[in-house]
C-alpha cells in the first residue's frame, strides 16, 4: 500500500515549463478559522532537462540572511535562463517567520527537529511530511540556508554533511559543489546524534545537502547576505542550472569540524555570563571561556567556565542571560573534509 499524500496542497504544477508562484496550503483549523489554511509562498523555475535544485531558507524563523536572499532571487526569477528546475521557498516555517522565533508560535513546533514529520500531525510537523515526502523525492540538490537566530551568533559557515564514502562519483561532485559555494568556512557538524533534521532526511533520500549558517542575532548582515547570494549563484552555475552568467571564481574556503561534545560550551547553571572570548578566536582546552555570575548572590566570586576542546570558535550566544544547559559557544578543529 503506497503511502497516503500529504494533506498539504499547492497551486504550483512543480512539471509545467516556465515560472509559478503560488503558496503551500497547510490546513489549520482553528477557533478563528474554521476552514483555514496557512498560506506558505514558494516559486518555482522550470525549464526542462537538468537537475533539481530545492533552495529554503526560514526553517527557524529567525534567521533572515536566507529568506532575504532568496525573496531577492525570486525578484529574478522571471528572467532567469535556467536549465533545469529551481524551486525556492524563502520561509519553510512560515508561521514561525511571521512571528520572527525560532519555532512556530501555533504549536511550539521546532521544523529542524520534527522531521520525518507527520501526516497527521500538527502544523509544524506536516510541513516537515511535505518535505519529507513531496519535496526531497523531486530534488537533486537542496540548499537550506540557517543563521545563529535570536540567541546565537555564528561566523559565515556553509554546514557540510559528511560526503558520502561509498559512492565516489557522488562525493566528488558533492566537494565540487561545496568548492563552489566558496562560503570563508566550512564545517561539519557533530549533531550528537540528533537525526531529525532536514540533514538527516536529506540523507535519507540520498539527496545531496547543504545548509549554513550565516549571522545571527535575528538580524540581516549586509557581508553575510553577500556571502549568501554570490555562493548560491555559484552553485547554480556549477551545476549548470544557470546559463549566460559570467562564472565567478569561488573564494577559498577553510575547513573545520566539530568533533564532539568536546566542542560545546554549556552553562552549568543560571546566571549571567562575562564572556572571556570573541567570536573566531583560536582557543585550547582548558583556557578561560568566561565566568557565571550569580544575581541573587552578586558579592560571591563568579564561576569560572573553560573550553574543553582545542579550535576556533564559530558560534558564540548572543543574550548574557543563561538557564542551566544553553549552549555558550561552539568551537570547531580545522581539519579537511576527508
Ligand atoms: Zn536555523
Amino acid at each position: 500500500m503506497s503511502t497516503p499524500a500529504s494533506l498539504i496542497a499547492t497551486d504550483i504544477d512543480y512539471e509545467r515549463t516556465g515560472f509559478q508562484t503560488g503558496t503551500l496550503r497547510l490546513p489549520w483549523s482553528h477557533d478563528r478559522s474554521a476552514y483555514g489554511h496557512i498560506p506558505v509562498p514558494l516559486a518555482v523555475l522550470n525549464a526542462g532537462d537538468g537537475p533539481t535544485v530545492l533552495l529554503t531558507g526560514g526553517n527557524h524563523g529567525d534567521e533572515y540572511e536566507g529568506p532575504v536572499a532568496l525573496m531577492k532571487l525570486m525578484q529574478r526569477m522571471p528572467t532567469l535562463a535556467i536549465q533545469g528546475r529551481l524551486i525556492v521557498i524563502p520561509a519553510l516555517n512560515f508561521p514561525a517567520f511571521l512571528n520572527g522565533s525560532r519555532t512556530s508560535p501555533i504549536d511550539g513546533g521546532n521544523l529542524n527537529r520534527l522531521f520525518p514529520g507527520a501526516r497527521h500531525g500538527k502544523p509544524t510537523e506536516m510541513i516537515a511530511h511535505y518535505i519529507e515526502t513531496a519535496l526531497l523525492p523531486r530534488a537533486d540538490v537542496v540548499i537550506d540556508l540557517h543563521a545563529g537566530g535570536a540567541s546565537f551568533e555564528h561566523a559565515p559557515t556553509l554546514l557540510a554533511s559528511p560526503p558520502p564514502a561509498s559512492d565516489a562519483a557522488q562525493r566528488a561532485r558533492y566537494l565540487d559543489l561545496v568548492r563552489a559555494f566558496g562560503a570563508p568556512n566550512t564545517m561539519i557538524m557533530d549533531l550528537l546524534g540528533e537525526d531529525r533534521t532536514f540533514a538527516a532526511a536529506a540523507e535519507r533520500h540520498g539527496t545531496l545537502f547543504m545548509c549554513g549558517e550565516f549571522g545571527g542575532h535575528a538580524g540581516c548582515d549586509a557581508a553575510n547576505l553577500a556571502i549568501v547570494e554570490s555562493g548560491l549563484q555559484r552553485v547554480l552555475q556549477r551545476l549548470g542550472v544557470l546559463r549566460d552568467e559570467v562564472h565567478a571564481q569561488a573564494p577559498t574556503t577553510r575547513y573545520f569540524r566539530v568533533e564532539g561534545p568536546q566542542h560545546y560550551v554549556y552553562a552549568p547553571h543560571a546566571g549571567v555570563f562575562e564572556p572571556a572570548f570573541s567570536l573566531d578566536d583560536d582557543v585550547r582546552a582548558g583556557q578561560l571561556a568566561g565566568r557565571l555570575f550569580d544575581p541573587h548572590e552578586p558579592w560571591r566570586a563568579p564561576r569560572e567556565i573553560a573550553f574543553r576542546g582545542d579550535g576556533r570558535v564559530m558560534c558564540a550566544r548572543t543574550f548574557a542571560r543563561v538557564e542551566a544547559g544553553d549552549c555558550i559557544a561552539l568551537v570547531a578543529a580545522e581539519s579537511s573534509l576527508d
